[in-house]
């Protein structure tokens, strides 16, 4: 692999400033979802080098947290500089490792930016309030200040945005941090470290461990010293996470799995609803927590929607994420091909129709075809849990009662979308649907000015916006007396 800056692909973790190995040399291999051949390795580290890597950052945090707003956010936009700067060797390193096409990755590089710019600004702006007095010999007030050591864990499928939604606003309230990317994907992390310790970012200000995500997790969690976890990942190792995490109360932001309805009504643009459907689907092989994963279209259009969604469909262009003009990439591991041939196959022998693909591709390796089923109902195992595969699952109403209810029948609540003409219906479907993100009409929601984030099951808290600053946050009151 050829990057234009070779110094940016880092095997080894990343602790108190220096490059370390585990403890007794051992690594764990990382492979290409797209031919499976070896990437390299990073180290397989575990509870002792957790320890390590969480003094690291207390030992930085009183230096960090005594900077000015402004001065931790000249170094954010110093980082975001050299992001930018470095931003076709990040793209590579992502495709490389993740499979997903090299457009795609770079777009997921300015959505990363995006986050690391915003809380450099944000950083000048954390305010306190002033509170009326009640009585004349008192004055109150509010301030905020960083919550202190902050554990993160990353999912694969976004491996740098996923790093500084966490990293910056941490950061940039005055936090320092341990970072554990996922295993599959560590390598984008670990550019990003080394970025940010070019641009200035202090030695044990941000730390990444690689390795054992049960041993990484537990020490992480169970350590009084870190104040605040913030994960990415599968609603089961979020509930396992906050289960560790009470014996210390620690506080926590936990973005899990979603299972976005995505409803079409007849009042709808049916081009535009496809196209949003499109995107919201197939964006990294259909592996996000925020993809479309049951499809609800209005009886009186349904044959027409789905015949314009099959041509869309069947025109995508599979292959490896290296090659010009590739749309869908592989599918990250062989659990992940195994799970949508699981949903497929429970959903035809329920009665599912397969109206384009179905099965895996020709090229073979973990590379699924771009799928259209129609049919889907509830009694499938495809309408309740999180499809994570280029698999449209389509299902008709009658009313926009049964739209609503079909899609809040779901104990995950991140994203929702559907499409409308009528204003008094888009308001109802609004304030009715039970997520905490809604696409009206568009089917690309994320950006660093939303707050993202869900409720039932997909987590608490939210990531980027001016509330993301909140999670890194702690709120004290002050309560001032004197001969006043
Ligand atoms: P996914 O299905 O997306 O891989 P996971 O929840 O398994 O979801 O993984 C998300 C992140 O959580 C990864 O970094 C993974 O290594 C980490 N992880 C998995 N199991 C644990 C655990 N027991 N404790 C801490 N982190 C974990």
């Amino acid at each position: 692999m050829q990057l234009q800056d070779q110094s940016l692909w880092r095997q080894q973790a990343y602790i108190g400033g220096e490059w370390c190995d585990a403890a007794g040399g051992a690594v764990i291999a990382v492979n290409n979802p797209a031919d499976n051949s070896p990437l390299g390795s990073v180290p397989d580290m575990g509870e002792a080098e957790t320890r390590r890597a969480i003094a690291a950052a207390d030992a930085a945090l009183p230096a960090w947290r005594r900077k000015t707003g402004k001065e931790r956010g000249a170094i954010l936009r110093r980082w975001h500089e050299l992001i930018l700067q470095n931003i076709d060797d990040l793209a590579l390193i992502m495709t490389l490792e993740n499979g997903k096409p090299l457009a795609e990755a770079r777009g997921e590089v300015h959505y990363a930016l995006s986050f690391v710019e915003w809380f450099a600004e944000e950083a000048k702006r954390i305010y306190g309030d002033v509170l009326p007095n009640t009585r004349s010999d008192q004055r109150l007030m509010a301030i905020r200040q960083p919550i202190g050591v902050c554990a993160a864990i990353t999912a694969w499928n976004f491996p740098c945005a996923l790093v500084t939604r966490k990293v910056s606003p941490a950061l940039a309230a005055g936090c320092t941090v341990v970072l554990k990317p996922a295993e599959l994907t560590p390598y984008s992390a670990l550019a990003l470290a080394e970025l940010g310790r070019r641009a200035g970012i202090p030695d044990g200000v941000f730390n990444i461990v690689t390795g054992n995500p049960v041993a990484i997790g537990r020490e992480l969690s169970g350590s009084s010293i870190v104040r605040k976890l913030t994960f990415t990942g599968s609603t089961a190792t979020g509930r396992l996470l906050m289960e560790q995490c009470a014996s210390n109360i620690k506080k926590l932001s936990l973005e899990l799995g979603g299972n976005a309805p995505f409803i079409v009504f007849d009042d709808a643009d049916i081009d535009q609803a496809v196209d949003g459907l499109m995107f919201s689907k197939f964006r990294n092989a259909g592996q996000t927590c925020v993809c479309a994963n049951r499809v609800f279209v209005q009886e009186n259009i349904a044959a027409e929607f789905s015949a314009r969604l099959q041509r869309k469909v069947n025109a995508l262009r599979v292959g490896n994420g290296l090659q010009d003009g590739v749309e869908q990439g592989p599918l990250i591991n062989a659990a992940a091909i195994d799970k949508v041939q699981r949903l497929v196959a429970d959903a035809i022998d329920k009665g599912a129709q397969v109206l384009t693909g179905g099965a895996l591709h020709a090229l073979g390796g973990l590379f699924y075809q771009p799928t259209v089923l129609s049919g889907i109902t509830p009694a499938m195992t495809i309408a309740h849990e999180e499809i994570f595969g280029p698999v449209v699952a389509l299902s008709t109403f009658t009313t926009e009662q049964q739209a609503l209810d079909m899609a809040n029948d779901s104990a995950a609540g991140l994203a929702a979308y559907f499409y409308a003409g009528n204003i008094d219906r888009v308001w109802r479907v609004m304030e009715q649907l039970e997520y905490g993100m809604v696409g009206v009409n568009t089917g690309m929601i994320s950006n660093e000015v939303g707050p993202f984030g869900g409720i039932k099951e997909s987590g608490v808290g939210r990531e980027g916006s001016r509330y993301g600053m909140e999670e890194f946050m702690e709120l004290k009151y002050v309560c001032m007396a004197g001969k006043l």
